[in-house]
């Protein structure tokens, strides 16, 4: 069996030193068994072994993710090391966030201008251009866990 699991994070991830898409993400949180998972799939979508080497699909449908997982990748185009960490919600992996977070717990952010957000610790604003609504983000700046807290627009 192999020594990781591959990822895939819905929507793409976007490298922030170039802006190029982030693909082929690894971890070894899991089962390390080269499972194929996609964000928002409860089951592994695929397993990267040759055919006779693959599990039955009565074990890939059965397997699961840890509620957090962490994965990591490096960029095509500019060689940038990305980390991110993936959550789960009832067993399904539901938010990727940026950044190492196995333990971290999230700190607030507060909602500016609508797609902008804003990190509690160190008051640096940035914009998850991806996934605007998502709630989990890690702060480029100081690399906080952030949870956004404020849904209302309060203009
Ligand atoms: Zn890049
Ligand atoms: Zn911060």
């Amino acid at each position: 069996m192999g020594m990781f699991d591959w990822y895939e994070p819905q929507p793409t991830l976007m490298c922030r030193k170039c802006g190029a898409p982030l693909g082929r993400w690894q971890g070894k949180d899991g089962a390390c068994a080269l499972w194929v998972w996609r964000q928002g799939v409860v089951a592994p979508i695929d397993q990267e072994v040759d055919e006779e080497c693959q599990a039955w699909l009565e074990v890939r449908t059965a397997e699961r993710l840890p509620e957090r997982f962490e994965i990591y990748t490096t960029c095509d185009h500019c060689d940038q090391w990305v980390d991110a960490t993936g959550f789960c919600e009832r067993g399904v992996w539901v938010t990727t966030a940026r950044g190492r977070h196995g333990e971290s717990v999230p700190i607030a952010a507060t909602r500016i201008d609508k797609q902008f957000r804003q990190c509690a610790r160190c008051t640096h604003v940035w914009e998850e251009a991806e996934n605007p609504t998502v709630r989990l983000a890690g702060c480029p700046s100081c690399g906080a866990l952030t949870n956004l807290t404020v849904d209302a627009d309060c203009n």
